[in-house]
């Protein structure tokens, strides 16, 4: 490591006073302070915001979940209203990881970090979330923009993220066996006016597949899952599966997590 300084704020106030002074946000330190070993990120000072209670807690608002941006992947996996109004998001969270990721990452940390093969990203895009932010509110579909990249700007803190409660959901990875990321997961959200999936862990970043979506909003089967036509053409191909393989692992999980989902 190299000096730098630690600021412990403890209101958001505070919290967004560093960050918007150029203080990188410190979450659960799962990849920041890897990328900082590595020398790929070298901040002169870190927020850690472990301190701010604004930023944690899960509640109930209306027909919706809102989950602050320092709920560890435990408080989710763990959280009672959220296992049984949105046990998909509970389930995801259960699956991240070790031990040691899900007792210290965040949710805020994960979706702004967006690994292209990372699990919440999936389920924020999967559910039409809404990332709240100390300055705005960004729809899902405007969030994610591809490889370690969102509309967040420079020094804007993640403080909640609001899932709408679906009828139905599921998320279904196949892991990699090291990491625990996705090589492939899907994330499926049935709401009144049609289906979700997301993609992630197959391409640049996390995407909605429209062909999936329109034939499961007309059908809610496996079946109808498992006839759509997968295009190879954008999906990665490294050390870990081709792009064909990855291409076939959408469809057939994406049969799974219907099954899944209708219970
Ligand atoms: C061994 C290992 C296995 C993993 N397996 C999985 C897996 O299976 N699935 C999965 O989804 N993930 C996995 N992860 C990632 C992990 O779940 C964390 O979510 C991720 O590392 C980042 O979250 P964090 O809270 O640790 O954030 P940090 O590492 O603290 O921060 C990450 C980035 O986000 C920024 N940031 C943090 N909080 C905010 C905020 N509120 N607003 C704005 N910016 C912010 C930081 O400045 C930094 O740039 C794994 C990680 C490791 C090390």
């Amino acid at each position: 490591m190299y000096a730098f300084t630690l600021e412990r704020p403890t209101t958001l106030a505070d919290a967004v006073k560093l960050s918007a002074a150029g203080a990188k946000p410190l979450a659960g330190g799962q990849t920041l302070l890897a990328s900082m070993k590595l020398r790929l990120s070298a901040p002169e000072q870190l927020a850690d915001l472990s301190g701010v209670k604004e930023l944690t807690g899960i509640r109930k608002d209306g027909d919706a979940f809102v989950v602050g941006a320092m709920a560890r992947h435990l408080d989710v996996a763990n959280d009672a209203a959220l296992k049984a109004g949105y046990p998909a998001l509970a389930d995801l969270a259960s699956r991240i990881g070790d031990r040691q990721v899900r007792a210290m990452g965040t949710m805020g940390g994960s979706v702004a970090n967006n690994d292209p093969a990372a699990c919440y990203p999936s389920a924020v895009l999967g559910s039409g979330a809404t990332v709240i932010t100390s300055q705005r509110e960004i729809a899902a579909d405007d969030f994610f923009q591809g490889l370690f990249t969102t509309a967040l700007e420079e020094g804007e803190l993640i403080t909640a993220i609001r899932f709408p409660v679906p009828q139905r959901a599921a998320y279904v990875k196949q892991r990699q066996k090291a990491s625990h990321f996705s090589l492939v997961g899907i994330f499926l959200a049935q709401y009144a006016d049609g289906v979700r999936v997301a993609v992630t862990g197959a391409g640049n970043g996390v995407f909605r597949h429209k062909g999936l979506e329109a034939a499961l909003t007309k059908s809610f089967t496996p079946e109808a899952a498992a006839a759509v036509e997968i295009d190879a053409a954008d999906l990665n191909s490294d050390l870990h599966a081709s792009a064909e393989y990855r291409a076939n692992l959408i469809g057939v999980l994406t049969a799974r997590a219907v099954s899944k989902a209708l219970g």
